[in-house]
């Protein structure tokens, strides 16, 4: 199972791939680049180590297009945060949904 994309409000982010070279190369599994929407995930990673990427870098994408400053947000902020924005990118996004679902049954890798 792949995403290829995910909305948030009237914005679109492009998921993508890159190779296990390329991500050790960078010392990470994933990122996100504001300038042109992209998520990056590295390719092979198990089901949890993806789930996790995607997760980290679908935030940094709601933070970045909500324009919310978190540094002086505290915990209840960001609960909040974390409520309002992901229960819509669920919603926005029902394929993310059965992705989650995809990660978290007990194969191990993630092509
Ligand atoms: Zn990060």
């Amino acid at each position: 199972m792949k995403l290829e994309k995910i909305k948030y409000k009237n914005f679109k982010a492009t998921v993508t791939t890159m190779s296990r070279k390329t991500a050790t190369q960078h010392g990470l599994y994933g990122f996100y680049t504001p300038n042109n929407n992209t998520i990056v995930i590295q390719k092979d990673l198990n089901k949890r180590d993806y789930l996790d990427t995607l997760i980290h870098e679908i935030f940094h994408f709601v933070a970045d297009k909500s324009g919310i400053k978190f540094r002086n947000l505290g915990e209840e902020g960001v609960a909040k945060f974390v409520g309002s924005e992901f229960s819509k990118i669920l919603i926005q996004n029902p394929k993310l949904v059965n992705v989650i679902k995809w990660c978290a049954k007990p194969w191990v890798y993630f092509f």
